[in-house]
């Protein structure tokens, strides 16, 4: 069970329509599936060099290097190392949890893709020693622009299991 209120679920995707065609990307802080606060981070995949980008699945990484730098951000994101350390430190002092990651797909629907498959396990494999809980995915889709979809998963062993969204308000 997750509960959002639905001022997050805006901020969500008016952070998704202020970015797009890019993918916009954040993390979400609360307590005990109760989501209370939103972090935007930069993606800062459009100024990734190419050793950088290695981490992606093969079919995905030949794609990615074929890109410019600009177009990659559009179909893949990563965050910005610095600003997730700064809103982590920000939520342990006002006691919260990391509940969950956000990004935006902008012509696609709300599912997770493989490379967001990877980057979920990636984070799942140092989790446990970082001591936080299992995270919510969640994806915001702008395929049909006036009727953005936001979708919550929990990815574990490479696949992804959709989670109802209670909408606080
Ligand atoms: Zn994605």
């Amino acid at each position: 069970m997750l509960s959002i209120p639905s001022s997050i679920i805006q901020n969500m995707i008016e952070h998704a329509r202020e970015l797009a065609p890019h993918e916009c990307c954040g993390i979400l802080s609360g307590k005990e599936g109760e989501i209370s606060d939103c972090y935007r981070i930069t993606n800062i995949l459009a100024n990734m060099s190419e050793q950088e980008l290695t981490r992606f699945d093969g079919a995905k990484l030949s794609d990615l290097q074929r890109l410019s730098p600009e177009e990659r951000a559009d179909i893949a994101f990563q965050m910005d190392a610095r600003e997730m350390a700064m809103a982590q430190r920000d939520m342990r002092s006002k006691g919260l949890d990391l509940l969950g990651f956000y990004h935006s797909h902008t012509f696609s629907p709300a599912r997770p893709s493989l490379t967001d498959i990877t980057i979920a396990m990636e984070f799942e494999s140092y989790r446990a020693k970082l001591n936080f809980p299992e995270p919510f995915h969640l994806i915001v889709s702008l395929e049909v622009a006036d009727q953005p979809v936001v979708r919550a998963y929990r990815i574990q062993e490479a696949l992804a299991t959709e989670v109802p969204i209670h909408t606080l308000n």
